[in-house]
């Protein structure tokens, strides 16, 4: 009954990588600068003017990006940081660097992503000004109303840092029906975006931060070079042209020109793999229509980025689908563990049943193969095999 031949793995996740795409690497290898030289700024800019915000600083990785964004807020030990447990532990663990204590939010059970009726319970039961940070996450590309978020965030005194690794070239709407890009820091203070290659942009490590405050702007800037400076009007002297100073304790968190060539390539092709995925998203919904499987929810007036399709099944039948889609060379993945549930966030005392909606959640999702060179042959030889696991 097996009609579709695949002999490769096929990952729940893939780059990408284009003729032009090597070239620009190729040629930037052969200019004469291999950091700190011009295509660093150039992707700055045009991502910036990508997606309406005024700054933008490239950084080594996104987990940096995090770690710059909580230093810039001026995180300090013991700080209140809240966060969602269903993410990638880098979008706590930024914010721990500086001894933050974290408190994970439930997440809603359509979206997965903060919910934010239950962070405004949290908010509620403290004092204001309890909370420095809230740090959502765009989880699977599907944003999260930075509207609401701000004004609680103007309600309750704290400030915003949108994770949005997974969403680059997605939006939504806001109340007076007007098209926000992710990441564009209209209702944040500061926004967080990764390069690694299972992300959108793949430049093999790599990151962002951005925001339309200069003087966060300047400090994530500054801190992501040792926090030193050149600018003649921030030094407190100067001794000639040799002259520099270091101001802050900061560290090194730049990234390579060819890297930034590579993501300004790929950023070129940022509208066009939005839309090859949400192809992608269309078919496996049409396709699982009549199986036991839940199919991402969506709502009119966002466009989801689908860094990743994500199914529920039953919690009896997950490990199940998982491994028999293994055996088929189908490598689908389980995103994400809840991170309050690591070793390290129980060691300092979080808990299972602290969240019980993402534990919940955990049991029974599953990440579909989801990037934008998946062949169509590919995609219908994942959904028989998905069918065939259920006996249709
Ligand atoms: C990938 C990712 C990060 C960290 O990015 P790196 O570039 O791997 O350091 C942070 N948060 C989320 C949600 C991510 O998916």
């Amino acid at each position: 009954m097996d009609k579709i031949m695949i002999n490769h793995p096929i990952s729940y996740g893939h780059q990408l990588i284009t003729d032009e795409d090597i070239q620009a690497v190729v040629e930037t290898l052969k200019s004469d600068y291999l950091t700190q030289g011009p295509r660093i700024p150039e992707f700055e800019q045009n991502f910036a003017s990508y997606l309406g915000v005024n700054y933008a600083c490239m950084v080594s990785n996104g987990t940096a990006a995090l770690h710059l964004c909580a230093m810039a807020l001026d995180i300090k030990p013991g700080d209140k940081v809240i966060t969602t447990p269903i993410t990638f532990v880098a979008s706590a663990n930024g914010f721990r660097y500086l001894g933050a204590d974290i408190v994970f939010c439930d997440i809603d059970a359509n979206t997965y992503l903060m919910d934010l009726d239950k962070l405004e319970q949290i908010l509620k039961s403290a004092p204001k000004g309890t909370y420095k940070a809230v740090v959502p996450v765009d989880f699977a590309g599907y944003p999260i109303d930075e509207e609401r978020l701000h004004n609680l965030a103007v309600e309750f005194g704290f400030k915003t840092v949108i994770d949005c690794c997974h969403a680059p070239g997605g939006s939504w709407t806001d109340s007076k029906g007007e098209k926000q890009m992710v990441g564009n820091c209209k209702y944040a203070d500061l926004s967080v975006f990764s390069f690694h290659p299972v992300k959108h942009i793949a430049a093999g490590e790599g990151g962002c931060i951005t925001t339309n405050n200069k003087e966060l702007y300047d400090k994530v800037a500054l801190y992501r070079t040792h926090g030193i400076t050149k600018d003649p009007d921030l030094l407190t002297r100067n001794d000639g042209g040799w002259y520099y100073e270091m101001q802050e304790l900061g560290y090194n968190y730049r990234i390579t020109e060819f890297q930034a060539a590579l993501a300004s390539s790929q950023l070129k092709r940022l509208d066009w793999s939005i839309a090859r995925r949400n192809e992608i998203a269309k078919r496996y919904d049409e396709a699982f229509k009549n199986l036991p499987v839940l199919t991402p929810f969506r709502e009119s007036g966002i466009t989801h980025a689908f860094h990743l399709y994500i199914i529920e099944v039953h919690p009896n039948k997950r490990k199940g689908l998982y491994d028999y889609l293994r055996e088929h060379n189908i490598f689908a993945q389980v995103l994400y563990i809840p991170a309050h549930t690591m070793p390290y966030y129980k060691s300092l005392g979080h808990k299972e049943g602290e969240c019980p909606i993402a534990e919940d959640y955990y049991t029974r999702c599953l990440a579909l193969p989801m990037y934008p060179s998946l062949t169509n042959e590919e995609q219908e030889y994942v959904i028989e095999k998905v069918k065939t696991f259920f006996g249709r």
